[in-house]
């Protein structure tokens, strides 16, 4: 009997050629270091002067967004969150996983941006902003000089009312496309996986976004959303599998960074090297930041994702090179996660093939340990997360104590400079998690 193939080649073949595979599917743990990492392809697909303009862009808007989002007064309606050492919970995970990390553990706290409490508060916002510029100059005669703020008037909302927004999410993208779409008068619909909380769903709901539930998981809901848009010339889909509005809209996240670093007196160089654990779902948030840090700090900066062991989309694209060819399901792994952020079980193409070479590595990690890591931050450091977000806690466990990790600081030459690198965790969402919902993930084991 002729077994099923993947991308042409039986499941016994796919693991003979790549021996990671079978623990992969087995869904253990696994930290992987990727090939080609240095070998500098992939980077020219943006450049840094797009990096740039969409840093002009989000200036140019500070104004309105104060004006309709006063939350972002502290920061002059910069969509920017805290970036803060957690020292505590490094003493704390060193005892708990009896490994040393060298250097310092800073959280990047995104959980607590503005606006949407994730990560998708970058991307997502910028890319509907940007829409909203396009169709403000062409039919209302807004000019780049002019203060945003005049985009609140009855009048630029009554021109938006004809525009419509739509997105296909696990949760937090659509809620931070809802939000500032129905802010500005947009006409908008979210299209939400079978993973989407409930809670997320109300809220949209209750600020008078249609949102459409889908039995499936996020592929579907992305695939029913653009095919949905694509029938109305006056809809923008938010493309999370292929646009490069939304990577650039997270790739300013680096410049910032670079500033925050530079304010607390923390160097990255030659011998300052910097470590950031970034949790990875179709791979937009990430891949966007981590081109953004390769762009502002070149060779003196590692990324590495984070992917529950149910959904390791982004490492089995780059570890087979099939990118968005494979999903997870193919190789019988079930796309199932309380992560729901990170609920993937197909790459996004444009992404995967962006970090053939940029990426150092990736790695898995149980839900059981999302949720141990959850209640570990709270206790020592008083941070709050969603499940997703703590995916990036294992890495530096992982680098300092797997035999990959070890390997990698062997062949990067880094050993010595450990006692003085600097290790992010990219925090990537929780502060609007519920209360009641908070508590639940606070107790679970
Ligand atoms: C969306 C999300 C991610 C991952 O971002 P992708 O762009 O899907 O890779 C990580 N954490 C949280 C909380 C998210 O909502």
């Amino acid at each position: 009997m002729e077994k099923q193939k993947i991308a042409g080649l039986s499941l016994i073949e796919w693991k003979e050629k790549y021996p990671l595979l079978k623990k992969l599917i087995k869904t253990d743990e696994v930290f992987w270091l990727n090939p080609n990492y240095g070998s500098n392809q992939g980077i020219s697909i943006l450049q840094a002067e797009h990096v740039k303009a969409a840093e002009e862009r989000l200036e140019r808007f500070a104004q309105y967004i104060v004006h309709a989002f006063p939350e972002t007064k502290p920061t002059n309606g910069i969509i920017e969150s805290p970036l803060v050492e957690i020292p505590s919970m490094k003493k704390s995970i060193e005892e708990s996983y009896m490994t040393d990390i060298s250097g310092k553990l800073l959280l990047k706290c995104d959980s607590h941006l503005p606006i949407s409490g994730s990560i998708k508060a970058r991307g997502g916002i910028y890319e509907v902003l940007k829409r909203a510029e396009e169709i403000a100059m062409e039919h209302g005669g807004l000019k780049q000089s002019d203060n945003y703020e005049i985009l609140a008037s009855d009048k630029f909302k009554e021109l938006f009312s004809h525009y419509s927004i739509a997105v296909g999410s696990t949760g937090n993208l659509g809620l931070s496309i809802g939000i500032i779409s129905a802010r500005l008068g947009f006409k908008v619909t979210v299209h939400m996986s079978a993973d989407a909380k409930q809670w997320k769903k109300d809220k949209l709901r209750n600020l008078g976004v249609i949102v459409k539930e889908y039995e499936d998981d996020y592929s579907k809901a992305v695939e029913e959303g653009r095919k949905e848009a694509s029938l109305d010339p006056n809809c923008h889909f938010i493309d999370d599998e292929n646009s490069k509005d939304l990577l650039l809209g997270y790739a300013t996240a680096a410049t910032r960074l670079k500033n925050q670093l530079k304010g607390m007196s923390i160097p990255v160089d030659e011998d300052h090297p910097l470590f950031v654990y970034l949790p990875c779902g179709v791979g937009g948030g990430p891949g966007g930041i981590t081109y953004g840090l390769k762009l502002a700090f070149e060779d003196d900066v590692h990324c590495f994702f984070a992917e529950p062991t149910h959904s390791p989309c982004m490492l089995l694209g780059l570890a087979t090179a099939l990118h968005d060819k494979v999903s997870v399901q193919d190789f019988g792994i079930d796309n199932k996660t309380e992560a729901d952020g990170l609920a993937v079980g197909r790459s996004s193409e444009l992404v995967s093939s962006m970090m053939t070479s940029i990426l150092s590595g990736s790695y898995t990690i149980q839900d059981k340990r999302l949720f141990d890591l959850l209640r570990e931050l709270a206790e020592t450091e008083g941070y709050y997360l969603e499940p997703s977000a703590l995916a990036g806690v294992y890495g530096p466990v992982q680098l300092f104590s797997s035999e990959e990790g070890k390997q990698y600081l062997k062949d990067q030459k880094l050993q010595e400079k450990m006692k003085q690198s600097t290790h992010i965790i990219w925090a990537t969402g929780g502060s609007m998690v519920p209360k009641v919902m908070m508590e639940e993930y606070l107790t679970k084991s």
